[in-house]
């Protein structure tokens, strides 16, 4: 008898019961552990499917905002990139108008999706991530190197749309005005000004796959992202309402841009209105013609009509960073040292100093926040349990942190 329950199998799977962790019996039939956790899965998505349709008022647009109460909210988190926060605004007002327009208008009013074109670490994912938590609208980002073209390794660029839906918990009418962020659209570019004759799966063949998304249509999403299968119980949902914002650092654009910029200016003297300034911010001219040449594909280009470049960071700019957003990195540690009734205190010099370095060793933005983790940790370990009520950090401190080896590190990382 007991060699025949040994023989069990699940009714659903097929597994034997000595493959399972445990094989639950019912009247005629089996169900093993595994399967009770897709089954769960399943009616757990479905339930969210029905109860995201049920109560789509969780992510409500602000009432009367104009663009400039979204210019001056991104002022709060963002520093400098002006020409950025301003053309942003408008394009996120406008997507905001369309939400609210009736499907019935005579005008229908195009999307107007974004490209966004700047250094690493210059703030291209924050100003999409400030402007979406502003709007209150779901918000995903996705990196645009892990898809290839249906049939290849990799993942769909319908899982995209996969991430959005997770934001809002499976609510489809939320996603369906959402803003997703996809970074490092440069990476998708096409080897060269021609197109290319092997094919291109990761590359160009992806920005073909983006082509639809971008413009608005019914697309069919696999709950779990990755790859459709033929099994899959796949979401329908419309990116008509939802706004794409593309980024990438196109490195080496600059080159494209100058060559255009001095072309057009050579025997009308207008390149000696270009200050050296001007000549070393090459990406505030970038256009679409550009992206071209760079190997975007125009139909794409085509579906990303707003082209936004960012400045690339000076030492001043890296000095407001630390100390002015919102939730600039300084504030963060008074705050954290204010929790242990600790008076901490930066000194002007130590916050000129930290800037000045990040700019020499070119670690950007990113690499501030690396730099002050340097800096802190030690004070963050030793000062909860010594009888301090106040901490000044100078120069003599922070000299003997930062010294340059320690910042070769952090450039290495
Ligand atoms: P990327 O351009 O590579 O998308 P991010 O937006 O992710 O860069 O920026 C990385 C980090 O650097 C941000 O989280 C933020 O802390 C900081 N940062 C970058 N640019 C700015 C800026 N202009 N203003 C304020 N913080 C910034």
């Amino acid at each position: 008898m007991a060699k025949k329950s040994s023989l069990i199998e699940c009714s659903f799977c097929g597994k034997k019961n000595n493959e399972v962790m445990l094989m639950i019996g019912g009247m005629e039939v089996n169900i093993c552990d595994e399967c009770v956790e897709r089954a769960h899965t399943m009616v757990d998505e479905e339930r969210k499917l029905q109860m995201g349709a049920k109560n789509s008022a969780a992510f409500t647009l602000p009432k009367n905002i104009k663009p400039i109460d979204i210019k001056r909210y991104l002022d709060q988190y963002v520093i400098g990139q002006l020409d950025a926060k301003k053309t942003l605004a408008v394009a996120v007002y406008n997507h905001y108008k369309r939400i609210a327009q009736k499907g019935s208008e005579e005008v229908e009013i195009e999307k107007s999706n974004v490209v966004v074109v700047g250094q690493t670490g210059t703030g291209k994912t924050l100003l999409a991530k400030t402007v979406a938590k502003y709007l209150n609208l779901p918000f995903a980002i996705v990196d645009a190197t892990v898809f290839t073209e249906a049939g290849y390794v990799g993942e769909d660029v319908e899982s995209i749309l996969t991430r959005l839906l997770q934001v809002c918990d499976y609510n489809v009418e939320q996603a369906e005005r959402g803003i997703v962020y996809i970074d490092e659209i440069d990476k998708l570019s096409r080897k060269g000004d021609n197109p290319s004759i092997t094919k291109d799966v990761s590359g160009e063949g992806v920005q073909q796959s983006l082509l639809k998304m971008l413009e608005g249509m019914e697309v069919l999403v696999p709950p779990h992202g990755g790859r459709k299968h033929p099994e899959q119980k796949l979401i329908k949902v419309n990116t008509k309402n939802i706004l794409f914002i593309c980024g990438g650092s196109f490195d080496g654009i600059e080159r494209i841009i100058a060559s255009r910029v001095q072309s057009r200016s050579i025997g009308y003297g207008a390149d000696s209105d270009m200050t050296e300034a001007d000549k070393n911010n090459m990406l505030q001219y970038v256009n679409q013609h550009d992206l071209k040449k760079f190997g975007i594909i125009p139909e794409l280009i085509g579906r990303m009509p707003v082209v936004v470049h960012l400045d690339s960071l000076d030492t001043k700019a890296l000095r407001a960073i630390l100390t002015e957003p919102k939730n600039a990195i300084v504030k963060q540690y008074i705050k954290l040292f204010e929790m242990e009734n600790i008076k901490l205190k930066v000194d002007e010099e130590v916050l000129d100093y930290i800037a000045e370095k990040a700019f020499e060793n070119k670690l950007g933005a990113r690499g501030l926040r690396s730099m002050c983790e340097l800096l802190m940790n030690d004070l963050m370990f030793e000062l909860p349990s010594a009888e301090v009520k106040e901490f000044t950090l100078d120069m003599s401190y922070t000299t003997r942190r930062l010294s340059g080896k320690q910042l070769k590190k952090l450039k290495a990382a």
